[in-house]
């Protein structure tokens, strides 16, 4: 990806974890490192079509004053959040906030927190079978589009599909919802168990009727396998309900880690599903 640079922008404010930081103020020095696609501005010379390093230092130095923060860690954070909200072109950025002055009695050039943070493209299942089904999944929709955190929301059709595991139980109600977020994976995760919660959704069978079910399919291109996240969802591609909707939204999409299109396990299950 194309990058656009801000190379020691000096501000001085008043971030620190001591007093005297926070009352005297020091230097800070900044680096931006913008990823975004500048084809366009490339062949079109506007600069509509790309990004302003002059804005963007604007940005940063007003990001910068507007309060004392203890950490680097928090300013360079904050940093981050206001370039991605305010510039949509950007996909990602890589910040650096530089320390020169800072007071630990020893020499040195200066103490540093550099970090990285983008849009990162994710699907969610989305799935109800008790009470009125379509009003949960409109309220989970209506909750992820109002949230500051995520941007081109997208939702396939919803579809009617017969239980699965556990049998005795209503028909689903099932969708996919497509959409760019800021959110880390393990943030997404609390985020939509805290929709799930919202739905007064009360786990007593396993497999067994739900009020309003969220996994996470795909996150990017991550391959992850944590105790409380696995993704891509492990049950993705075996669940028609799933890649049905997901095939909607994402018509030529592949697996992360078979390498393998969505379109084809689609394709399989329902050959396999058809009685001899
Ligand atoms: P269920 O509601 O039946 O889908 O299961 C929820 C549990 O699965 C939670 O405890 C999660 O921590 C765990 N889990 C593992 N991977 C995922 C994922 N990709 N999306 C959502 N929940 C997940």
């Amino acid at each position: 990806m194309d990058k656009i640079m801000i190379k020691n922008l000096e501000v001085f404010c008043n971030h620190g974890v001591y007093k005297e930081e926070n009352v005297l103020g020091q230097k800070f020095v900044v680096d931006a490192e913008l990823r975004l696609s500048t084809r366009k501005a490339g062949r079109s010379d506007k600069l509509s079509d790309s990004v302003s390093y002059g804005d963007v230092s604007r940005l940063i130095t007003a990001e910068m004053k507007k309060q004392n923060d203890r950490l680097l860690e928090r300013v360079a954070e904050r940093l981050a959040e206001a370039v991605l909200l305010q510039f949509p072109l950007v996909r990602s950025v890589c910040i650096t906030v530089k320390k020169p002055w800072a007071p630990v009695m020893l020499h040195l050039d200066y103490a540093a927190v550099s970090i990285e943070r983008g849009w990162h493209m994710v699907y969610v299942g989305a799935g109800s079978n008790m009470g009125d089904r379509q009003a949960y999944l409109t309220q989970a929709q209506e909750a992820l589009c109002a949230d500051g955190w995520i941007r081109n929301f997208r939702a396939a059709s919803v579809i009617e599909t017969e239980p699965y595991g556990y049998l005795e139980q209503d028909k689903f109600l099932n969708t996919v919802f497509g959409f760019e977020t800021l959110y880390e994976p393990e943030e997404l995760l609390a985020k939509v168990q805290e929709l799930e919660q919202n739905a007064h959704r009360e786990r007593k069978i396993h497999w067994g009727p739900r009020t309003l079910d969220l996994d996470i399919l795909l996150f990017d291109d991550l391959v992850l396998e944590r105790e409380d996240l696995i993704i891509p969802h492990p049950e993705l591609t075996r669940r028609m309900f799933v890649l049905e909707p997901l095939c909607e939204l994402n018509p030529y999409g592949v697996h992360p880690l078979y390498r393998k299109r969505f379109r084809e396990y689609r394709e399989n299950l329902g050959r396999e599903s058809i009685p001899e």
